[in-house]
């Protein structure tokens, strides 16, 4: 049995608030270990090591700084097929996925090791008589970051990379369901060369979380997960004053226009629609075909595809998805899919009576395909988190822009076409944060940013990129004269630059 306490000060800790809670492998069933929850106190403490760590951190070059990153790259291209192993037992994805998720947070870390440059302020010479005018980034001191399960590795490089490399400390709270590689993400960043206190892994519940929302040493809390606690979380830590920013759920559409290459958007639908069980905030869960041909040679040429999806073991290499995260959210989504039924959709396929042989108590469902869902059901404004795509019917072009932009969602969108025209259109007007033209899940590469709109991200600044940069570093602005000659006397206009 594992047992993951925090990892404060360079340390690993045991918990010391008596509350713990266990850490379950989805393939099976099991419990693989506990986790501690942390304490107000215990939140603290990590807090107070991170304060006294920073500055000599901050005053650390820049380059310096990104070279323990690039160390941590060299880790964790050695530890690969660990922290794959770790990610899939406790998550439940298959392992090429988990290596996928190891991957994405890579290159956020490799854009962080421009922060030499990224950090560069902007001078202007002669802004005035004898007045020069110069900006300056600084780091903010000491942040936070609260992260989901479904991308323990990714999510938590998208924070702690940049946060440090801008030279701040940085307090990670991953989530409680998988902290088996955040941990050891923290212990690699510390083998890389990071001074301790710099990087603090505090694992806990909404106990902990309430505590960095409190506390006036932490400067910027970033957080991702459900768009309820995004926004809670908004307001709580913007209340004390903190930068925020914080992502939710989505629901992301897929437009298949009439031109489309039919075999080319099935595949895309089906990786995008199944592939992590649903588990991804840039899934597509909702299909839109344009026109009734476009829908019936669609939904004809995916009921095979989705019948024949290969579910297995996290550990089985040839699995299309695992099981989901818990035995709690498996029954949410077959709850979903009982509610999609009773409001009068049509379940093509349906794989809520999946078992997978030799792993019974695994938390395991096939994927389930529904048709004709309408707008106004449930399961079309909720997000539903598991492998269930709803395929809902657009008349033409307009009402395929509109689904999107109306819903209360606006993380990603696709549209499958073939004419230029109607792709650009649609990529300029649709309401909604990030858009594919013929690429199902379009997560930005590092050097762009991420970010959804609407219900999906609250506050101003994306996730990683230049904008990452900002989030962590605060602008000073000074303005210098060094007079010459016969000093003029005091001046009472507001000064200009004449
Ligand atoms: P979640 O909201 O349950 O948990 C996220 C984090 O918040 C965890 O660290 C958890 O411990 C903490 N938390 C949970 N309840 C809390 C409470 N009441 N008070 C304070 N903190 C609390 O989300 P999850 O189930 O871990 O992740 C799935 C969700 O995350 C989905 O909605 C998915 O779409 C979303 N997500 C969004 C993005 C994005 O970038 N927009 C990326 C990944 C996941």
């Amino acid at each position: 049995m594992i047992e993951y306490g925090h990892f404060i000060g360079g340390k690993n800790v045991a918990g010391k608030s008596g509350r713990k809670q266990d850490v379950l492998q989805p393939m099976d069933g099991s419990v693989r270990g506990s986790v501690a929850l942390a304490s107000r106190d215990e939140v603290r403490a990590a807090i107070e090591n991170a304060k006294a760590a920073q500055p000599a951190w901050a005053a650390t070059n820049p380059q310096r700084r990104a070279r323990v990153l690039m160390k941590f790259l060299e880790l964790v291209a050695r530890d690969n097929d660990e922290l794959a192993d770790i990610l899939a037992r406790e998550h439940g994805k298959t392992l090429p996925d988990a290596k996928g998720d190891i991957q994405r947070g890579v290159e956020v870390v490799e854009f962080a090791l421009g922060v030499a440059h990224l950090m560069k302020g902007e001078y202007t010479e002669g802004a005035g008589p004898g007045i020069d005018n110069y900006s300056v980034r600084q780091p903010l001191g000491v942040v936070a970051g609260i992260t989901p399960f479904n991308f323990p590795a990714m999510i938590p490089m998208w924070k702690f990379a940049p946060a440090i490399a801008c030279g701040n400390a940085f307090i990670l709270k991953p989530s409680e369901r998988d902290p088996g590689v955040p941990m050891r993400l923290a212990e690699l960043m510390l083998e890389a060369g990071l001074p301790a206190g710099i990087l603090n892994v505090v694992n806990g519940d909404k106990e902990a979380v309430d505590a960095i929302l409190d506390d006036a040493d932490i400067k910027a809390v970033g957080f991702v997960g459900s768009s309820d606690i995004a926004q809670y979380i908004y307001s709580r830590a913007a209340s004390t004053g903190k930068r925020v920013q914080c992502f939710g759920g989505a629901k992301n559409h897929m437009i298949i226009m009439p031109d489309a290459d039919m075999d080319q958007a099935v595949d895309a639908l089906i990786g995008a629609g199944y592939g992590a069980a649903g588990e991804r905030c840039m899934a597509v869960s909702v299909a839109v075909p344009v026109g009734k041909a476009t829908a019936d040679r669609l939904v004809e040429k995916l009921i095979p595809r989705v019948e024949s999806l290969k579910i297995g073991p996290s550990t089985d290499p040839s699995a299309d998805f695992g099981p989901l995260v818990t035995k709690q959210a498996l029954e949410r989504v077959k709850g979903y899919v009982d509610l999609g039924i009773k409001e009068g959709a049509k379940l093509v396929v349906d794989g809520r009576g999946f078992k997978m042989q030799g792993y019974e108590n695994g938390f395991y469902m096939g994927g389930c395909l529904f048709d004709e869902v309408t707008p106004d059901m449930r399961i079309y404004k909720e997000e539903i988190f598991g492998p269930v795509l709803s395929v809902v019917h657009a008349h033409d072009f307009e009402e395929a822009v509109r689904l999107p932009s109306e819903h209360e969602y606006g993380n990603g969108v696709a549209i499958f076409t073939r004419d230029g025209d109607a792709a650009r259109e649609f990529a300029s007007r649709v309401e909604v944060g990030m858009v594919g033209v013929n690429v199902p899940i379009p997560v930005p590469v590092s050097y762009y940013t991420f970010g959804g709109w609407k219900r999906s991200g609250f506050g101003d600044l994306n996730q990683y990129g230049p904008d990452a940069i900002r989030f962590y570093t605060k602008t000073k602005t000074v303005t210098t004269r060094w007079p010459s000659g016969v000093k003029e006397g005091a001046e009472f206009a507001m000064p200009t630059m004449g």
